[in-house]
């Protein structure tokens, strides 16, 4: 993994340098509406400390961190209507799974049933 990067999209929306159509926020949290969204809700849920990734998140977070991060993608869950007909949470981590902003966020994904969980290819 490699180390912070403070210019990466998501750090600048923390700052709010960079907008982002907000959800909610917390201590611990920010969520906001993906820009090209997969599903019809599709928020992501960002820790507002600089982690990497959810690796990197379980590893350094503070347990106040961990529970407060964890809480708010229950409550953003609840406040983009995803938990009334269910939804998915996906979180890449590093290469492989083709994590592309290295900043550690959950994607909420709901609105429409979703299909198998991965692509056969
Ligand atoms: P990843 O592949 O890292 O799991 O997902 C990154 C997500 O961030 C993608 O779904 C992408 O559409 C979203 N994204 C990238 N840049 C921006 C941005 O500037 N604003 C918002 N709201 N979403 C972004």
């Amino acid at each position: 993994m490699s180390a912070y990067d403070n210019n990466n999209i998501f750090a600048k929306i923390l700052l709010g340098e960079i907008p982002c159509k907000k959800i909610y926020e917390s201590d611990f949290a920010l969520a906001f509406h993906d820009i090209h969204p997969q599903a019809p809700i599709h928020a992501l849920v960002i820790p507002k400390g600089k982690f990497v990734d959810f690796a990197d998140f379980s590893k350094r977070a503070t347990e106040a961190e961990a529970a407060g991060f964890t809480k708010a993608v229950g409550i953003v869950a609840e406040t983009v209507g995803a938990h009334h007909q269910g939804y998915r949470l996906i979180s890449n981590c590093g290469a492989n799974a083709h994590q592309e902003v290295p900043h550690y966020h959950v994607h909420i994904l709901a609105g429409r049933p979703l299909g198998p969980m991965l692509n056969k290819a």
